[in-house]
C-alpha cells in the first residue's frame, strides 16, 4: 500500500463536521477518539466502499424494508456527520429515529434532536424509565416506543455491549463500523464495514431503489447474507493491503 502524506479531502471535512458538532454541543470529545479509530481502519480498507460493504448495504436495505418497527439510533458523531441521510433513510424505510448516547446527557440529546429537526425528523428521546435488560449504567436507557419496541435497529457507530444487549432481546441489529474486529461488528446481524459518510448515502439509494421489490425477494436477500463470511472478506482486504 502506498502511504499518503496528506489526509484525503473527505476525511478533513469529516473532522471539520465533528469539530462543529463539539462546538454546537452535539458531539462528545470522545467522539473524536472513536472517529480516529475509524480513520485508521478506513486507511487500511483503501478509503472506498468495498464489494463486501456493498453486499452488506444491500442486505441491510432489504432488512430495513422488511422490518415492522425499524429504528435508527443516532449518536453525536452520526448527527454531526450525516443527519440529512438519517432523515432520508427514515423516510425511505418508514423508520423511527432515536437520539441515543453512550455518554448520556439531556442537553446533548436535545441538541441532536434539534439537528435532526432541521431535516424534518422528530427524534425520540428516552425519558429514563425504560432500560435494556442486563446492561449496566446509563447506556441501557432507551425509549419504550423506539429502540425497546423495535424489531430491527440500525446502530451506526455503536458500542459492543449495547449491540449484545439488543441481540439478546431478539432484535436484528445493523451496524456501520469500519473495524471488522470490533465487538459491535462481530455481534451485529449485518455489519457494513465502511465509512458512515460513504455508507449512508448508498444505503438511502438502495432502500429507495428496492422499495417496490416483492417481500419474498427481500427475504431471500437477507437469508443469503452471511455476516461472518462478509466480515472475513473485509478482513482479507485489510490483510492484503498491509502486506
Ligand atoms: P466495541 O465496543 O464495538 O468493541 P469500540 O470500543 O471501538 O468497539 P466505540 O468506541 O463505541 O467502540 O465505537 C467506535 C467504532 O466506530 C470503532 O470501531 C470505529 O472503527 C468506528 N468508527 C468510527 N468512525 C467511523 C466512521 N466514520 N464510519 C464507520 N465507522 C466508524
Amino acid at each position: 500500500m502506498i502511504p499518503k502524506s496528506h489526509p484525503r479531502h473527505s476525511s478533513l471535512s469529516e473532522r471539520h463536521a465533528l469539530e462543529a458538532g463539539v462546538r454546537r454541543g452535539i458531539t462528545h470529545m470522545q467522539g473524536f477518539i472513536a472517529h480516529g479509530r475509524g480513520e485508521a481502519f478506513d486507511y487500511l480498507i483503501g478509503e472506498k466502499t468495498t464489494a463486501a460493504a456493498k453486499n452488506a448495504i444491500r442486505a441491510a436495505a432489504a432488512l430495513l424494508l422488511l422490518a415492522k418497527q425499524p429504528v435508527i439510533s443516532v449518536n453525536g458523531n452520526v448527527a454531526a456527520l450525516c443527519a440529512k441521510e438519517v432523515a432520508e433513510l427514515a423516510a425511505a424505510v418508514n423508520a423511527k429515529v432515536e437520539a441515543n448516547l453512550f455518554y448520556r446527557r439531556e442537553k446533548r440529546l436535545k441538541a441532536i434532536a434539534a439537528e435532526l429537526k432541521k431535516f424534518g425528523v422528530d427524534a425520540l428521546i428516552a425519558n429514563g424509565k425504560t432500560k435494556l435488560p442486563q446492561l449496566a449504567s446509563k447506556r441501557a436507557i432507551v425509549s419504550r416506543e423506539g429502540i425497546f419496541s423495535s424489531d430491527v435497529v440500525l446502530v451506526p457507530l455503536e458500542d459492543g455491549d449495547r449491540t449484545e444487549a439488543l441481540r439478546r432481546m431478539g432484535k436484528r441489529v445493523i451496524a456501520i463500523d469500519l473495524n471488522p474486529l470490533s465487538r459491535t461488528a462481530q455481534k451485529a446481524s449485518i455489519t457494513i464495514v465502511d465509512n458512515i459518510t460513504r455508507a449512508m448515502p448508498l444505503l438511502v439509494k438502495k432502500a429507495k431503489a428496492m422499495k417496490r421489490m416483492p417481500a419474498a425477494d427481500l427475504r431471500k436477500l437477507v437469508a443469503s447474507f452471511n455476516n461472518k463470511i462478509n466480515l472475513k472478506q473485509s478482513l482479507l482486504i485489510i490483510r492484503r493491503g498491509v502486506r
